[in-house]
């Protein structure tokens, strides 16, 4: 009912009451009397319905009451007041209704899902997230995940999740199985997180890597021998006169081919070393202009005749924690591959430096460049921009590869920035922690 009906009925029977007090108060000569007990009566009367109002709302609570019987303008707020908690229980049961399906179906789902709160408190997971994390619904509601699942990278992950790859950790309940957790925030800092078994994948994973470490360890030895045996070969067509020129060509072209083989196998050892281990715990102080030193003058040696104007610039105390022989064999592929794509005569600078979110290592040519589209592919194995030019620079397609992986034992990423004919920039990043302050 409108709300200028409810006083008009109000209104209407105070007027009613005042009239009747007024008439009964005229008869007997007590008018002010009777206007007064008039007035008493329907104060009374009204707080009657008040109390009878508050004691209903008190009672219905969660369940449903019918509203107390009354007349006029308190009827019709008994019944107002109960259409709309009527309107409301349909509103919660259909809002109940779409939960409970909603958790259904999840519960349904192999892969766990887990909602955590602002505070990092669990609000609610599925069945499989349960068995996968050993979470007990209700006991552990409420309770920090980092407390329940104690995993530092996990932690890590939580506490920083934005622009992140998904991360895999041990399952805490199941020995030799492996998670990976993605996390995705949502609504006031939230977070929904995806628990994935991905025990099959990675051990497909260890096979595809044992597999490919094994063929270069065999292939070593064999492939060592021939090298061996058409080093020989040549010092002897070399020492002979009556060798026809095309033998001496055959012989050659052997040899560089056997020695991209050899160049091939000891990346892709290295890469598998890489991928199949864990970084060493404890890290070396590994100091860059030594390091850079010597890779720049290997590189001014592979440039050989094509003359590049190499420039170094680091200062003297920048130093990394990190292990030497990776940060030396990422950091001299990008020099290499500089020389390698950039024409003779051509400009690189390798530089150093650092700021208030970390260290950077740049390696800038002015070469042939890289088309952007290929960027974003440029570090997968073997992904080569120009198959016949890699090969003429006898580049393995690994390089890259080997760089993405050393930078990411190192907590650090690359950027890379090039475009065709005008030369390309390598930027390895890696985070304060990694520094040494000099
Ligand atoms: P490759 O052994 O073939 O050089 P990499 O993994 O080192 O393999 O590099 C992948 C591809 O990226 C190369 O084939 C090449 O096309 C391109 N590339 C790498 N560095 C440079 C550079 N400095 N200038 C131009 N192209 C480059």
């Amino acid at each position: 009912m409108a709300t200028t009906s409810i006083c008009f009925w109000l209104t209407g029977r105070v007027l009613l009451m005042l009239a009747v007090g007024l008439l009964v108060g005229w008869f007997a000569d007590q008018v002010f009397l009777g206007l007064f007990l008039a007035l008493a009566l329907y104060t009374l009367w009204s707080h009657r319905q008040l109390y009878r109002l508050l004691g209903w709302l008190n009672r219905a609570g969660d369940q449903e009451l019918e509203p107390p019987q009354s007349s006029g303008a308190w009827g019709e707020i008994f019944d107002s007041i109960y259409r709309i908690q009527n309107r409301h229980s349909r509103a919660k049961k259909r809002l109940a209704n779409v939960i409970e399906r909603i958790q259904e179906s999840t519960a349904a789902l192999n892969d766990g899902i887990i909602m955590v709160d602002a505070c990092g408190g669990l609000e609610w997971w599925n069945r499989a997230a349960g068995e996968l994390l050993d979470l007990h619904m209700p006991d552990d509601q409420g309770l920090p995940l980092t407390n329940l699942v104690r995993n530092p990278k996990l932690a890590q992950y939580m506490d920083d999740s934005t622009d992140r790859e998904p991360i895999k950790i041990d399952s805490p309940v199941h020995e030799g199985r492996q998670l990976q957790i993605a996390i995705t925030v949502y609504g006031q800092g939230s977070q929904l997180l995806l628990v994935r078994d991905v025990s099959r994948l990675h051990q497909l994973e260890i096979m595809r890597t044992d597999f490919v470490a094994n063929v270069s360890h065999e292939l070593r030895t064999p492939l060592t021998v021939i090298c061996g045996y058409l080093e020989t070969l040549g010092d002897a067509v070399k020492m002979s006169d009556d060798m026809p020129p095309a033998f001496n060509r055959a012989l050659s072209r052997m040899q560089e081919q056997a020695d991209r083989m050899q160049r091939l196998i000891e990346d892709l050892l290295l890469l598998s070393r890489l991928e199949a281990t864990e970084p060493e715990r404890c890290c070396q102080t590994v100091a860059l202009k030594p390091l850079l030193a010597g890779i720049v003058t290997d590189a001014t040696a592979l440039s050989g005749e094509k003359q590049h104007q190499i420039r170094l610039d680091c200062q003297d105390d920048s130093a990394v924690l990190g292990e030497p022989m990776e940060l030396r064999s990422a950091f001299s592929n990008l020099v290499y591959n500089a020389v390698r794509y950039t024409p003779a005569g051509g400009e690189i600078l390798v530089k150093w430096w650092q700021d208030s979110r970390g260290g950077y290592l740049m390696v800038q040519d002015n070469g042939v460049g890289i088309d952007p589209v290929h960027i974003p592919r440029l570090t997968e194995r073997f992904y080569r921009v120009d198959k016949s030019r890699s090969q003429m620079t006898g580049g393995t397609g690994l390089g890259l590869a080997i760089v993405k992986h050393v930078l990411l034992r190192h907590d650090g990423c690359i950027t890379i920035s090039s475009h065709p004919s005008s030369g390309s920039r390598f930027i390895c990043h890696f985070p304060l922690g990694r520094i040494v302050p000099g």
